[in-house]
């Protein structure tokens, strides 16, 4: 069990040495490469702890590191991944192209195991380093990359895979070994 007075504590000690946040993407993929096993092993260490406790750090891990993290000056979510297309996507994005919904579903996405998904990477709609429809963006890009949502233990498979491709789970993860005192 987690003692949130002790948490509260040690993340203000934390928090005073921890450096800036890492953002250079290489540096990120080498990392990952280097702790696919201790990430591994944190991902089995997480799965026993209580879940309301490691949402509400990891809720408070968002809070201090996304304003931190320019997604302006990133967008390698949107350089490697396929964000999922539900119905009000669709209808807002084939609005935006003055297309029908139909025609957008053919030519700009393709199904898997019956889900919907934006066929192209990078993005069709990234340019540089920025969503050119950001105002317009699907659901999923919204929400990426989930860190202040609930259930964070039930999204571990994710969080491993995103710790390579985005700076903001990259240094959350990072931050929660260190507030949990995970051995490495
Ligand atoms: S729609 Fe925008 S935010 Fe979503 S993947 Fe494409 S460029 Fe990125
Ligand atoms: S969500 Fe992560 S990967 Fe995507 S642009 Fe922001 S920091 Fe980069």
């Amino acid at each position: 069990m987690f003692q949130t007075s002790l948490l509260r504590i040690n993340r203000k000690i934390v928090t005073n040495i921890m450096p800036k946040q890492q953002t250079d993407l290489l540096k990120i993929k080498q990392f990952a490469a280097k702790r696919e096993n201790e990430n591994f092993r944190f991902r089995v260490f997480l799965k026993g702890k209580d879940g309301n406790k490691i949402d509400e750090i990891a809720h408070q891990l968002h809070k201090e590191i996304t304003p931190q993290i320019d997604c302006t000056l990133c967008g390698n979510c949107c350089n490697c991944m396929k964000p999922e297309i539900y119905e009000e996507d669709m209808n807002r994005l084939s609005l935006l192209e003055n297309i029908s919904s139909e025609k957008y579903l053919a030519d700009y996405c393709e199904k898997d195991d019956g889900d919907i998904y934006l066929k192209n990477i990078p993005c069709r709609y990234l340019d540089g380093k920025k969503c050119s429809i950001y105002e317009s963006r699907p659901t999923q890009c919204r929400n990426f990359p989930y860190t202040d949502e609930d259930g964070f233990i039930s999204r571990l498979y994710g969080m491993i895979s995103f710790y390579e491709i985005c700076p903001i789970v990259f240094n959350l993860m990072e931050r929660l070994k260190q507030e949990l005192r995970f051995r490495r």
